[in-house]
């Protein structure tokens, strides 16, 4: 597969993910277990439809539309679409939201009625850090693959601030994406994570986040991968469901073996299975027709391969027109170092703010 082609394969495997978990939500694993999801379910735990995805769907949808219509980085457009969504039923399967977390929902209405700025909507208590960010951050990754690991990561962080401002969900969803994007360009689940282990300790180290890397131990010396099941937690806390991700990806063969791992873990099943889903499907690919007939289940099906399509060809074009901006700014450079001003040149300041 072509790295666009993972990509595309990413954001269908994510909403696919979503959609097996949403029926069997909060079940626990004994129960499960008993009784394991192997098909597209209907109703269950919220009463909805075959192939409804949940709240993880519907924001990953808002980031989507706000890169897709914004030509800059704005997160207060992004938080705006969050409330279109969690007022208007924006973004939903069916026209109405049937979950929201309660950090997400406390983050919108003080963004929406206390007018506080979005980066500093996100609750930062310790107890904030449920995996509401991580669920949806996934197009961000794929957008901005190109850029240096500290430019993609300060994008990234600025999206999870606007429901989860503490540094753990932050840093969860950074993680996510450092892998996620090598999962992209073709890498191997295990050299993506370790590569992104290196760039993830060096991004944070000095920094105070630098406190909070020992929550992130078994990833960082990849014990993950070699755990039991049953030291694999599935509950709504971002570093187990980030944990749980890498872990079912490792072991699957097929995208099909990873999201149903996933989803019949347990408790909080559709995010596990999203954030699954999306970095199964970059490797694995969604082609069989198993796959196949779980997305034809889907709620609006041709809304989202619409979105998913202009999205990627969008991403597609900034890249390009990144790299070329890159290549011009490398042979301008080069000109500038032959002539006598070069010391004076390269001791101005490069792009201050860093983003767009
Ligand atoms: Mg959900």
């Amino acid at each position: 597969m072509k790295p666009t082609e993972r990509a595309f394969a990413g954001l269908w495997g994510s909403v696919i993910g979503d959609a097996l978990g949403v029926p069997v939500e909060f079940q626990s694993r004994a129960r499960l277990d008993a009784d394991p999801v192997t098909d597209m379910r209907s109703f269950g735990s919220h009463n909805q439809p075959p192939g409804t995805w949940s709240d993880d769907t519907s924001m990953m949808l808002g980031i989507i539309d706000s890169l897709l219509e914004r030509d800059v980085f704005d997160t207060e457009d992004i938080a705006k679409r969050f409330i279109r969504w969690y007022r208007d039923g924006e973004y939903t399967p069916h026209g109405r939201v049937f979950d929201i977390g309660g950090t997400t929902a406390q983050a919108l209405t003080r963004y929406e009625q206390h007018r506080v700025p979005a980066e500093q909507a996100g609750m930062t208590g310790e107890h904030s850090n449920g995996n509401g960010a991580l669920m949806r951050t996934l197009p961000l990754a794929l957008a901005y693959s190109h850029l240096p690991a500290a430019e993609m990561a300060e994008r990234v962080e600025r999206v999870a601030s606007i429901t989860h401002g503490h540094a753990v969900s932050r840093m969860s969803c950074v993680h996510y994406c450092l892998v996620a994007r090598r999962v992209m360009s073709g890498q191997p689940l295990e050299g993506s994570l370790h590569a992104a282990n290196l760039e993830f300790a060096e991004l944070y180290r000095g920094r105070p986040e630098e406190l909070y890397l020992p929550r992130f131990h078994r990833l960082l010396d990849a014990s993950i991968l070699t755990q039991p099941r049953s030291e694999i937690q599935s509950s709504g806390y971002t570093i187990h469901t980030l944990e749980a991700a890498i872990w079912c990806t490792h072991r699957a063969a097929t995208f099909e073996e990873a999201v149903l791992a996933a989803v019949n873990l347990g408790e909080d099943t559709d995010t596990t299975g999203m954030v699954t889903g999306g970095l199964a499907a970059m490797i694995h690919g969604i082609a069989t027709p198993e796959v196949r007939n779980w997305a034809r289940v889907i709620v609006r099906t041709k809304d989202l391969q619409g979105k998913f399509k202009s999205f990627i060809s969008k991403m597609l074009e900034t890249q390009m027109r990144t790299s070329l901006y890159e290549k011009f700014s490398r042979l301008a450079k080069g000109a500038q170092a032959a002539s006598p001003h070069s010391v004076a040149a390269s001791a101005q300041p490069q792009n201050p703010g860093g983003l767009v």
